[in-house]
């Protein structure tokens, strides 16, 4: 390989691009929110929601700033942490790989600055919206750039077997999901958790460094694939209802599970996230204690219905996995925060 350029270091990057000092106390709030949701101190539910790809800063920051007015209406019962993904995961490692790639779509790829754009992202949401974002640790050695700014950090189906995501996650502070793998083997989930779950000694950006064990890892459930390639979902009751005893079978702490609404459950139908979330809620009515290892789901979402080509030039509309509109969104949220003050 050629070596490019060398990186900004992360403690350059926050200098150039930093979190105000009320912001850093606001993030404090909501961190300790989440980790009392994680820990079954709060009955507030967790939306983790935005679109598929932040791949573009004006649309993401009007998109997350509506989440933000939303937020204020259903405070009593939801905790909304927008989805600012930077980095995709492909399945055969080609096609648009996310803002830390590409930061101008039709650009060529420039990591340099995309490390830059990955910052300046999370940054414009907190500030636009007064939420703290939700990223997946795609490339684990860029995670300090943006560690002051993230409320949540999910570890992707195709990285979730990998040993480094989850020592580095045993280091992180805020709560981070462990999704199912892509063949939905519910135990390389459960042994990411246990991993990332205690103290690790490792190498991580240079340095040998040991990390406490992060208490608030949890699993996310999003569906799979199957042997012959058919999408199946894991969201049903009965499915629930299996991977609860597996998890509960295990010394985990604070057992909890987000359900990812699209991929695998949705088999990428996004107009069925709504029948998903609305089938989750009923499970949770049915089942106490489901209600208790619940905590919130994943739903991908921006301005526009669906998905267009990644050169295609529609406002707010997904250049990935195809995502449900505002005014659907909007209308789940609220029907979501009618249904859970209900089940109080
Ligand atoms: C995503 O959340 O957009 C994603 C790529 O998820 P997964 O890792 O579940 O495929
Ligand atoms: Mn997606």
């Amino acid at each position: 390989m050629d070596f490019l350029k060398k990186l900004i270091t992360p403690d350059d990057l926050a200098e150039q691009m930093p979190l105000s000092k009320e912001l850093k106390a606001k993030k404090q709030k909501q961190d300790s929110e989440l980790r009392a949701i994680f820990a079954g101190e709060s009955n507030k539910f967790v939306l983790a929601i935005g679109p598929c790809s932040a791949d573009r800063v004006e649309p993401v920051v009007d998109y997350t700033i509506r989440l933000g007015e939303l937020q204020k209406e259903v405070a009593d019962n939801i905790l909304i942490i927008p989805r600012v993904y930077t980095g995709k995961p492909r399945t055969i490692g080609n096609g648009y790989k996310g803002i830390i790639h590409q930061p101008y779509i039709g650009s060529r790829e420039d990591m340099a600055a995309g490390v830059m754009a990955m910052r300046n992202i999370h940054l414009k949401v907190i500030e636009a919206s007064g939420l703290f974002p939700v990223d997946e640790l795609l490339y684990p050695e860029l995670v300090q750039y943006v560690s002051d700014l993230l409320g949540y950090i999910v570890i992707g189906a195709r990285s979730v077997e990998n040993q480094q995501h989850r020592l580095v996650s045993s280091g992180i502070e805020v709560p981070v999901g462990m999704k199912n793998p892509i063949s939905g083997d519910i135990a390389v989930m459960l042994n990411a958790i246990e991993t990332a779950q205690s103290p690790h000694h490792f190498l991580f950006n240079g340095w040998e460094v040991i990390s406490g064990g992060n208490e608030f890892t949890h699993a996310v459930l999003r569906g799979y694939v199957d042997g012959s390639g058919k999408a199946m979902e894991n969201y049903s009751y009965e499915n629930l209802k299996t991977i609860q005893a597996a998890y509960l079978s295990r010394d985990l702490e604070n057992p909890a599970i987000i359900v990812d609404c699209n991929h695998g459950n949705s088999n990428k139908q996004y107009l069925k996230q709504m029948d998903i979330a609305a089938d989750v809620l009923n499970s949770m009515e049915k089942d106490q204690s489901l209600q208790r290892i619940i905590k919130g789901l994943m739903i991908e979402s921006y301005i526009e219905d669906g998905n267009q080509p990644v050169n295609g030039d529609v406002y707010g509309k997904s250049i990935t996995d195809p995502c449900l509109g505002w005014d659907k969104t909007e209308k789940l949220i609220l029907e979501i925060n009618k249904r859970l003050e209900a089940m109080k």
